[in-house]
């Protein structure tokens, strides 16, 4: 694939200085254009090289370049070695860069998998602007989702029609982005980081399939994910979930009790028939006490309905549920009603944990 752009471009080169040497970074901007402030936020790229370098793994062209050139219009293109970019905005110049691993690098194997190009560069934003800024991925994940089953994310993340994989755009970029961090939510971030360089080098300048990060991810987290791809990448919408929560004394101590459903309607279309046919997840729950300590419980929901008793020595003022935004979903007020319309009598699983 070749790419040309020409125009009387104003340029300029700035080092990228890593652990074996120096990088050139070329620019190339519309006289119009240049300024002082865009060329500091093109510039940007060079700290996010730097911090994408230290996640992903070694820049894949380190031996040759990095650059940015201007073209007339909005986005970006993320051409290998060299992006093209109609504006200045972080978010696209650490998604365009993100390409050059996720895109360029490890090439998607067909237009089903584009998510593993789209999801990975808008994921890679967020963790930009994480390990610069101190943002929270979860905050800044929820800030794109409109929190609704239903909603701008309601798509399936592996692009259905091949002849039109760009057809749902915040199926593919925003609800991928979302995978790829509840990914790292079950792995924990020692395994994901490990698991996700392990992926960009078992198919760096190759190609990669759904199934192959699915195999990669597998072998980190210890067993088969293939149930978490069949409700999160195979299937379109997400959980609707509602809690409830109490508290009783109980001996010296107290008895927390939780609650939670899940109210979706739809059912996962790939599901494994040994599985339940509902959102398998662990769930975290915040408990707040009046001395302004809190502590969270992560706990696997594996059924629509769930009960978890929890014994503690002190009496909670308050209980959140996934608080961390690690999860893609629907939170819902109203618990039960809804709930008994949809199925007269749900199997309730109690488990006890402390
Ligand atoms: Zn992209």
């Amino acid at each position: 694939r070749i790419s040309l752009a020409v125009t009387n471009y104003n340029t300029w080169t700035v080092n990228f200085e890593h652990a074996n040497g120096t990088m050139p970074v070329q620019f190339f901007i519309f006289p119009e254009d240049d300024t002082a402030e865009h060329r500091a936020a093109w510039e940007k790229c060079v700290d996010m090289l730097s911090v994408f370098n230290r996640i992903f793994g070694t820049y894949p062209f380190i031996e040759e370049k990095y650059g940015i050139y201007q073209f007339g219009f909005q986005g970006g293109m993320e051409h290998q070695t060299m992006t093209g970019q109609g504006g200045f905005w972080e978010g696209v110049t650490a998604h365009e860069l993100a390409h050059q691993w996720w895109g360029d690098m490890v090439t998607c194997k067909t237009w089903h998998d584009i998510w593993l190009n789209e999801g990975f560069a808008t994921y890679s934003e967020i963790l930009f602007r994480e390990r610069v800024y101190g943002a929270d991925p979860g905050q800044l994940l929820r800030r794109r989702d409109d929190g609704l089953a239903s909603g701008r994310l309601r798509g399936t993340v592996y692009a259905e029609d091949a002849t039109d994989p760009f057809d749902d755009i915040p199926a593919i970029y925003t609800k991928g982005a979302w995978v790829v961090h509840m990914l790292r939510y079950l792995l924990g971030d020692d395994r994901f980081f490990a698991a996700l360089r392990e992926y960009g080098q078992r198919f760096a300048y190759a190609n990669a399939s759904t199934e192959d990060l699915l195999r990669v991810f597998s072998e980190f987290y210890g067993e088969s994910l293939e149930w978490f791809f069949e409700q999160w990448v195979y299937a379109p919408m997400r959980p609707i979930y509602a809690f409830a929560w109490s508290v009783h004394e109980e001996g010296a101590g107290y008895r927390l009790r939780l609650r939670l459903q899940q109210q979706q309607t739809h059912l996962i279309a790939r599901r494994d028939p040994t599985l339940p046919p509902v959102y398998i997840m662990p769930v975290e729950f915040t408990l707040r006490y009046a001395d302004g300590t809190s502590e969270v419980k992560r706990l696997w929901n594996r059924a629509r309905e769930e009960t978890f008793d929890i014994l503690l020595s002190r009496r909670p003022v308050s209980v959140t549920f996934d608080e961390g935004n690690w999860i893609l979903k629907e939170l819902r007020a109203g618990f039960g009603e809804s709930f008994a319309a949809l199925e007269p009598s749900p199997r309730s699983v109690r488990s006890r944990v402390r």
